[in-house]
């Protein structure tokens, strides 16, 4: 049976105001959130964006949503999880104090924004799933001692995956810094000499302390990485890639099982919201301003997060005309993770777009 994705279209340029009764029309329409029922306790889990990103969900576009959750007489909080690279969001205070600056505060939202310690075992849980890779899923105890799940985000290309949608959001989101590690564990990086130029901005970045510059060139200790993928976003001469021919696209399926130790026992109590506004090539964890590669398109709601995800990949291609992922990212296959989550029975590529106005 083909799933439905509810759509509303946003055209370029568009008021924040506009863009709140649009997404006011969705959530009334859709009735994505009716399974919240009185004195639930629902979690938020949406991406506060990296210090300089204006990619991510604009809190005035959340609060719409947690205001129609409330509406229903119900605790909410809304959440995300520390980084594994370093920036901003590596601990809890620092972002705190950063999605406080994106305009993501209990003044603003009417809501608390919680960042769980993953230092502090009590905010951490160990999920047995006995999948391909995940054996064990290290998530945020939040995001599965909870009532429901309400996963807001923002749909765009991505540097390891081809493109980051609502599976993106929930499997690497709501793992902790150790699951992502995990993760990301057979990443690889390499460095090609020929592009190299020995700036040093990727031994700026790396936490682990793995690169060096020898005679102007980077070199990296494979048994000091530990994967994060920092050194490969940052090099603006592309001189570091993932060694792909090694099998690193387990992330994918890797992201994908995390996701599926987080839904698992929620059916019927998820929804998502995925925004096709401010479409870019990198995702909310890059530090800098990343231009649109695309007009905006507008927000789609679902319950079904592979159904939204192909939903999102489709209308971005349809709209540019050509697979502008492929284009972006050429050596990552951005349906493999949608593929493999249709596998483990997360949802389905057919869906049926319900087009409001
Ligand atoms: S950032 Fe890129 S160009 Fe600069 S030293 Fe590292 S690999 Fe070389
Ligand atoms: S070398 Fe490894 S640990 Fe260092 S930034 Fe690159 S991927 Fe991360």
């Amino acid at each position: 049976m083909k799933s439905k994705v509810y759509f509303i279209k946003v055209k370029d340029g568009e008021s924040v105001s506009v863009i709140s009764d649009k997404l006011r029309i969705l959530l009334e329409e859709s009735k994505v959130l009716d399974f919240i029922k009185k004195d639930n306790f629902i979690v938020i889990k949406t991406h506060f964006g990296e210090e300089g990103n204006r990619g991510f969900v604009r809190a005035e576009y959340v609060k719409v949503i947690v205001e129609e959750i409330l509406k229903k007489e119900t605790k909410a909080v809304i959440s995300d999880t520390n980084t594994l690279y370093r920036g901003r969001r590596t601990n809890t205070i620092e972002h705190l104090g950063l999605a406080k600056e994106h305009g993501f505060y209990k003044e603003k939202l009417g809501i608390e924004v919680v960042i769980p310690d993953d230092t502090k075992k009590e905010n951490t849980l160990e999920i047995e799933i006995n999948k391909r890779f995940v054996k064990t899923a290290k998530v945020a105890r939040l995001f599965l001692e909870n009532d429901g799940l309400v996963i807001i985000s923002h749909f765009k290309g991505h540097l390891m995956t081809g493109f980051g949608g609502a599976l993106k959001n929930i499997g690497m989101g709501c793992a902790t810094r150790q699951g992502k590690l995990a993760q990301h564990s057979d990443i690889s990086p390499v460095v090609y000499k020929n592009k190299c130029v020995g700036c040093a901005r990727c031994v700026e970045v790396c936490p682990a302390g793995a690169i060096r510059i020898i005679e102007k060139e980077s070199f990296i200790d494979n048994n000091k990485c530990i994967g994060c993928a920092s050194c490969i976003s940052v090099c603006s001469f592309s001189a570091i890639d993932v060694a792909w021919e090694k099998g690193a696209n387990t992330i994918n399926e890797k992201m994908v099982e995390y996701a599926f130790a987080i839904i698992k026992n929620k059916k019927e109590r998820l929804a998502f919201l995925n925004f096709l506004i401010k479409i870019t090539k990198e995702c909310d964890c890059i530090a800098n301003d990343d231009p649109p590669v695309c007009s905006d398109i507008g927000i789609l709601a679902s319950w079904d997060p592979v159904a939204i995800d192909k939903a999102g990949f489709d209308l971005v291609n349809h709209t540019c005309g050509r697979n502008i992922f492929k284009e972006l990212h050429p050596k990552r296959d951005a349906l493999r993770q949608l593929r493999y989550a249709v596998r483990l029975g997360l949802g389905s590529l057919d869906y049926e777009l319900m087009e409001l106005s």
